[in-house]
């Protein structure tokens, strides 16, 4: 997949009833391949950057489409190679038979991401700026889609340079030292080594800080209703829902049970699950709620507790609330508009009950359900207001071990350990923060990597 003397072609186009349709050709002979299935004016000698009109050809002079071909000269294309775009007419057929024609006439079908593969090989973007190209297409709220836009922008990576800047001289200088000191009682760690140690520790760890926030920005978040039965979770899930354009995508199986819905609260996806429609079989009422809640939670990142407001607690709420511990929870005392049987106090005094929000509701009149959504967006954001951070669990395991590493290289200078130890880690945290950039990356993670993209990006 990797050979860059090649000349890949692929349609860079979703399939489908389209005005346009593109054809993206890139390699050493991309010029001269898209000349052959081109009649309209020599694309040969077409300067960089300017478009000519014509046909796309089949080898016996055929016609297969009206077209207009954008010439980019290497190094000034996405892939820094010579790089011909044609533009086509969507549909069914015309693309295909475009790109048809230029695969007889030399190209290789391009694999998945290859285009953005050969535009971080060549060096015109860094390994998270082509991941970026990923999340920016797949990005389904505007915020993910500014988290993406600004990783592209190569924000990420110019975070990271700076924090690594005084490290690399810091490693440097630590094996300088070995190399001129037989290590006798270990390494005399200079104090600007050790401040360039605890300044990268720092940056990274508030890099790591919006790390979840940024998470549920790029891959959503699910939210579970439980709670007893009747005391009104449908209700609420269809009062929540009523607020919010629903996102159009739906999760596999969503429309078939009808108990998940997607959509987008504070510009984050959010999966509101119904788990009173998870209801199977008969059973005892507070088992089967237990049971219920806990299929849902395994897989939510919070938690709607809803409660009858209006009814006395029950053991059923106590069992909840004991399976809610150490969840991230928000109380929605519903039935607001039926006078008050229960209230915080109540509640809080359940065994394992420590919810980190309260919601005064009524799913049926509506009042309070937006000040619950205040509540959900506010749990969502977190403390997180840095949007800018890493969002790719990718990005953020390597940076844990980056940092990692820099509390050993820490403790090891603070132990007098001999100054391989120091630098060996120094090393090794550099190594961990190349791995996001790219400056350090093995063939087998770029093949995990762009397995991701589909062909044509
Ligand atoms: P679930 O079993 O927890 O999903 O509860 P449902 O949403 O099916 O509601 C159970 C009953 O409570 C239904 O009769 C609802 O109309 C009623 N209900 C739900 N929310 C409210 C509310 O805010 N106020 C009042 N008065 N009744 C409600």
């Amino acid at each position: 997949m990797r050979d860059l003397d090649d000349t890949i072609a692929a349609i860079a186009t979703a399939p489908g009833g389209a005005g346009l349709a593109v054809v993206r050709l890139s390699g050493t002979r991309a010029i001269a391949i898209a000349d052959a299935a081109f009649a309209g004016g020599g694309l040969a000698s077409a300067p960089a950057n300017t478009l000519r009109h014509g046909w796309a050809v089949a080898p016996d002079g055929a016609r297969l489409d009206e077209v207009v071909a954008a010439v980019y000269r290497a190094p000034h294309s996405y892939t820094r190679e010579d790089v011909v775009e044609l533009s086509c007419h969507g549909g069914r057929l015309s693309a295909e038979r475009v790109l048809g024609a230029l695969l007889g006439a030399g190209a290789r079908l391009a694999g998945p991401g290859e285009f953005t593969l050969r535009a971080f090989l060549n060096g015109r973007l860094d390994l998270a700026q082509a991941e970026a190209v990923a999340d920016v297409i797949e990005a389904e709220t505007s915020s993910a889609h500014a988290l993406a836009l600004a990783q592209l922008a190569g924000e990420l990576s110019a975070r990271l340079v700076a924090i690594t800047e005084r490290l690399r001289d810091a490693a440097a200088e630590v094996e300088a030292r070995i190399d001129f000191a037989e290590d006798v009682g270990g390494v005399e760690v200079p104090a600007p080594l050790a401040e360039a140690i605890a300044g990268a520790e720092s940056g990274l760890a508030v890099l790591l800080e919006g790390a979840a926030y940024a998470r549920a920005i790029r891959e959503g978040v699910r939210v579970a209703l439980v709670g007893r039965p009747n005391v009104g979770k449908s209700s609420l899930f269809n009062a929540l829902l009523g607020e919010h354009r629903a996102i159009v995508t739906a999760e596999p199986g969503t429309t078939r049970d009808l108990v998940s819905e997607p959509v987008e609260i504070a510009g984050i996806r959010v999966t509101l699950t119904d788990t009173a429609g998870l209801r199977e079989g008969g059973g005892e009422a507070e088992s089967e709620g237990v049971a219920r809640a806990r299929a849902a939670l395994e897989r939510s990142g919070l938690v709607i507790w809803v409660i009858d407001a209006a009814a006395a607690l029950e053991e059923g709420d106590r069992a909840l609330a004991a399976s809610l511990a150490e969840r991230r929870v928000i109380v929605a005392l519903n039935k607001s508009d039926l006078p008050a049987v229960v209230g915080r106090a109540e509640v809080e005094a359940l065994a394992g009950a420590s919810p980190c929000a309260w919601a005064r509701v009524s799913a049926r009149t509506g009042a309070g359900v937006r000040e619950l959504e205040s509540t959900l967006a506010r749990l969502l954001a977190g403390d997180g207001g840095t949007a800018g951070a890493v969002a790719n669990p990718r990005h953020v395991e390597a940076l844990e071990r980056a940092l990692a590493a820099l509390a050993r290289a820490r403790e090891a200078a603070a132990d007098r350990a001999p100054g391989e130890i120091v630098a060996l880690e120094l090393r090794e945290s550099l190594g961990a923060v190349g791995e996001v950039t790219g400056e350090t990356v093995s063939e087998d993670l770029l093949d995990r990597i762009f397995r991701r993209f589909c062909v044509g990006k």
